[in-house]
């Protein structure tokens, strides 16, 4: 199927391309034994987000939507000295997962997790703490509400990357009116609007199908 076909490529690549990396497995493993959705970015996007990380210099990284801490441990590995990462999380559950998680990859001191709706958590943030790197990757409906705070607190030439964007094409399709594909028009339209930045959305396909990222550049 064309699913084998995109897990196959992936696991060509990944195997010129990446490492080992003991606690990342780590999360997956518990993240499955304590009946978490299977919904964490791939080991590539992991990756690609780990490199984008390094290549603007990050050091205070703020994510939407922690989960196990699959996508935080990729970003809290390209960390400088004196990083941060502040992840917002829902689920009481998940976050606790999460925690253990860090602790797990030695990241326990620099990445913090504010649990509780994170439109709430974010409007508690202050501007005058930006963020050089915003990841978004929560409910789809709030997309909007998110990135009109992460646009409050990153600071000019940051990068907002907002995933699950294409969503196997449904987004473009207007008979498709699932609350997720809105969210994404929403967003969409917003970042239309937003002089202030710059945009593309980049299609993906791999071992989780096909979806992709916006990826935002904060003028
Ligand atoms: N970024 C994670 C990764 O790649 O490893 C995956 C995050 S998962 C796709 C989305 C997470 O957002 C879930 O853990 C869910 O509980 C959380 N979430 C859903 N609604 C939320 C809300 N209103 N506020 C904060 N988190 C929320």
């Amino acid at each position: 199927s064309s699913s084998d076909l995109w897990t196959r490529s992936d696991i060509y690549h990944k195997s010129f391309l990446h490492k080992h990396d003991d606690a990342l497995e780590h999360v997956l493993k518990t993240s499955d034994e304590n009946g978490l959705p299977h919904i964490a970015v791939s080991e590539v996007q992991g990756k690609l987000l780990n490199l984008i990380t390094k290549s603007i210099g990050a050091k205070r990284i703020l994510e939407v939507g922690t989960l196990g801490g699959y996508s935080t441990v990729w970003f809290g590995r390209a960390l400088p000295e004196g990083g941060r990462i502040i992840t917002a999380e829902l689920e009481e559950k998940h976050a606790k997962v999460a925690r253990a998680n860090f602790e797990y990859a030695g990241l326990g001191d620099r990445i913090e997790v504010r649990i509780g709706p994170a439109a709430e958590t974010l409007k508690q943030l202050p501007v005058e703490e930006p963020f050089d790197l915003v990841f978004i990757d929560a409910d789809k409906p709030s997309n909007p509400i998110y990135y009109k705070e992460a646009r409050r607190l990153t600071r000019k030439g940051g990068v907002i990357i907002v995933d699950n964007t294409v969503r196997n094409g449904r987004v473009a399709d207007p008979e498709e009116k699932g609350a997720a594909e809105e969210g994404v028009r929403e967003l969409l339209k917003v970042i239309r609007e937003d002089s202030g930045a710059e945009a593309t959305t980049l299609g993906i396909v791999g071992e989780k199908g096909y979806d992709g990222f916006t990826y935002i550049y904060v003028l």
